[in-house]
């Protein structure tokens, strides 16, 4: 292995987590190289508005992306076009396999791949992200102030957002596929007592109407009768699952039941030297700060444990 194969700070994936990761390992002087597979910025270059990133007023998820990559590069980051094929812990090295083939080593390894929401896949909900559909209620739910929305989902996440949103709107439906609720009893009898929530049961959206460039209505079906109607909406808030990225954690990675991985405050895993940030770990809320603050506790982490390999 040449020197050049070699580094002390592997990054996989270049969204807020791990640009922010990138930074900070520049700024403590790490050898530090960012793979990332598609857009820099990740989940947040297709978002529309971004109104909670403290300090930035008025911005959309590109121009965020593209300000946060073009800072994390002004401190030396190297960064690949690049996808990571697979990932394996090492004792004192870790090492990456490229989708080219190539296979580096770094001492510390950051995982910042992040995660995918499940998309209903009906015509008009690409059309209108971020002009009325959304995956995501704290992030948009404050645009629709007094406005009538759909909620599409019946598990936890759903729910929890469909209360959240009754906070803000004039009206919340929820849309589910069943006759009953997937999530917890406490959070059901929460729903229960909220006079903005109507639950439409049985029922699927079909598509996603708009005008003049914003959502207007969903289509329903109802499974049981197959009746269809419009029902008017300003907008669709869509929780029917959401993943992590995590087909690249190594086996002896600890990850919960849902597939995030386990950290601990340093935001390093059960394997020493490896770390998980952003939406990839477990942990109460997926944001932007929430990603980019985890970057810079990984980094500034991997620089105490690279220091420490180091020296050994
Ligand atoms: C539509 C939408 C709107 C949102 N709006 C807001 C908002 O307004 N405010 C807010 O705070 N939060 C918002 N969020 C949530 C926020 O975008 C996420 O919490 C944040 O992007 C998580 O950052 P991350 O870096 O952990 O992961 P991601 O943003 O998911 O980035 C992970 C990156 O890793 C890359 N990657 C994955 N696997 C590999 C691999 N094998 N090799 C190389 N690269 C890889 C991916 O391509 C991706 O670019 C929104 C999310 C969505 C979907």
């Amino acid at each position: 292995m040449n020197h050049e194969d070699s580094y002390d700070v592997i990054i996989v994936g270049g969204g807020p987590a791990g640009l922010s990761a990138g930074l900070y390992s520049k700024r403590a002087a790490l050898k530090t190289v960012l793979f990332e597979k598609g857009l820099l910025g990740g989940q947040i270059a297709i978002s529309k508005d971004v109104d909670n990133y403290p300090g930035v007023e008025g911005i959309t998820g590109f121009d965020l992306a593209e300000r946060m990559a073009r800072q994390a590069r002004s401190f030396g980051l190297e960064v690949e076009q690049e996808e990571v094929a697979s990932v394996a812990a090492g004792g004192a090295m870790h090492s990456v396999r490229l989708g080219d083939g190539r296979v580096l080593k770094s001492i510390a390894l950051i995982l910042a791949a992040g995660g995918s929401v499940r998309k209903l896949g009906v015509p008009g909900e690409s059309e209108y992200l971020g002009s009325g559909v959304s995956y995501c209620a704290t992030c948009d739910g404050f645009f629709f102030r007094d406005k009538t929305v759909a909620v599409v989902g019946g598990g936890d996440t759903a729910v929890e957002e469909a209360l959240y949103l009754a906070k803000l709107t004039r009206k919340v439906y929820l849309v589910h596929r069943k006759d009953t609720l997937r999530a917890g009893r406490l959070l059901q009898a929460r729903l229960r007592s909220e006079p903005k929530i109507e639950i439409i049961w049985d029922t699927v959206v079909r598509q996603i109407r708009g005008a003049r460039g914003a959502v207007v209505s969903v289509s329903l079906e109802n499974l049981r009768t197959a009746e269809t109607h419009d029902l008017p909406a300003d907008g669709v808030f869509i929780f029917i699952g959401y993943s992590p990225n995590n087909q690249l954690i190594p086996d002896e990675v600890r990850m919960n039941e849902r597939g995030f991985v386990i950290t601990d405050d340093r935001c390093e895993t059960n394997v020493p030297g490896i770390f998980a940030i952003g939406d990839l770990r477990q942990k109460f809320a997926n944001q932007i700060v929430i990603a980019a603050a985890d970057g810079c506790v990984a980094a500034l982490a991997s620089a105490h444990y690279v220091e420490l390999r180091k020296e050994r």
